[in-house]
């Protein structure tokens, strides 16, 4: 199928972006890489009657380290994210994460905040940002707002955002030199969505975790974070038996739902699965 007729505007500045969003309301979409747009447009899963491109502004683009905080500008592609040093040194575990998303051709275009945007509980990058406790800088008519990853997932592709609101970056606290991260998802081919996965930070000393924070992803309606396996784990001495209490109480503790191809079943038996082997990973 092809798209339905739409308009096409390419806004130089963030201001003129807004403007022409709270003027078209919403009948306009916002386009980044376009790389999960476009096939709903081809679907005529949704029907625009304007297309903002956002990828001229500036603001919305860039690695940068702030004091103590990484910025991620929403435009910045899944491969730049892959390529970063400033990544690979302040925030490891998405340099880890990257190349998981799909094949380099889609992360040359797709994008951090259209993925984050899109709040797609299978992919990557909503995981990461709960697990690094990331803020999200989004501009609307009101002005800028800073609203907590962890308040930013709502439902099922539903965040926080409003229909006249652009998301214009992320900032995440930069990791700490005692910081360990797993990064893992089963996935039947490599670049498929994951069937379940596990975005995981700790800081570590000895055998002892803390500060842990451990989301799965691709097992409910948004990323989810197994908070009794983390109070379970923060400060104590990670052997097996703690372990298997940690898998036990998180398989309690979250609710699977199934997806097209995978059973509830068999993610709850994952959830546990990459928990154990994520904790091992973590103590190494
Ligand atoms: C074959 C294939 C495989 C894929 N596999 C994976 C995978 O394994 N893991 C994964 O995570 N993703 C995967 N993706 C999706 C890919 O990562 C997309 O790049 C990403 O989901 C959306 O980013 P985008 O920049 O392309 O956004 P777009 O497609 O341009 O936009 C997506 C949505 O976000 C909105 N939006 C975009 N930017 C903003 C913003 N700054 N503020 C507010 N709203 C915004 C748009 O209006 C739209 O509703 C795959 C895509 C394809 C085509």
């Amino acid at each position: 199928m092809k798209a339905a007729a739409f308009d096409y505007v390419k806004p130089k500045a963030l201001p003129e972006a807004l403007s022409l969003l709270a003027e078209a309301g919403e009948d306009a979409r916002l386009i980044a890489g376009g790389q999960t747009l476009l096939a709903t447009l081809n679907m005529r899963l949704s029907e625009p009657s304007i297309l903002i491109d956002i990828t001229d502004i500036a603001e919305l683009k860039g690695i940068t380290l702030n004091g103590d905080q990484l910025r991620i500008g929403a435009l910045v592609t899944h491969t730049e994210i892959e390529d970063s040093d400033l990544i690979a040194k302040h925030a490891p575990l998405l340099k880890a994460a990257a190349p998981h998303i799909a094949h380099r051709a889609i992360r040359n275009l797709g994008t951090w905040g259209g993925s984050l945007a899109y709040g797609d509980p299978a992919a990557e990058w909503p995981a990461c940002s709960l697990t690094l406790n990331a803020s999200m800088i989004i501009h609307g008519p009101a002005g800028e707002r800073r609203i907590s990853a962890h308040e930013f997932f709502i439902d099922l592709y539903t965040t926080s955002l409003e229909p006249d609101e652009i998301l214009v970056a992320t900032e995440i606290p930069i990791a700490s030199s005692n910081q360990v991260f797993y990064f893992h998802e089963l996935a039947r081919r490599h670049g498929d969505y994951a069937v379940a996965g596990l975005a995981a930070v700790a800081n570590k000393q000895g055998n002892t975790l803390t500060d842990c924070a451990f989301t799965f992803f691709s097992v409910a309606a948004t990323p989810v974070m197994a908070t009794q396996a983390q109070e379970l784990v923060n400060g104590q001495s990670v052997t097996p038996e703690l372990i298997a209490k940690a898998v036990a109480a998180t398989r309690a503790e979250i609710e699977s739902i199934a997806d097209i191809t995978n059973s509830a079943e068999a993610k709850q038996h994952l959830i546990g699965v990459l928990l154990e082997r994520g904790l091992k990973h973590l103590i190494a």
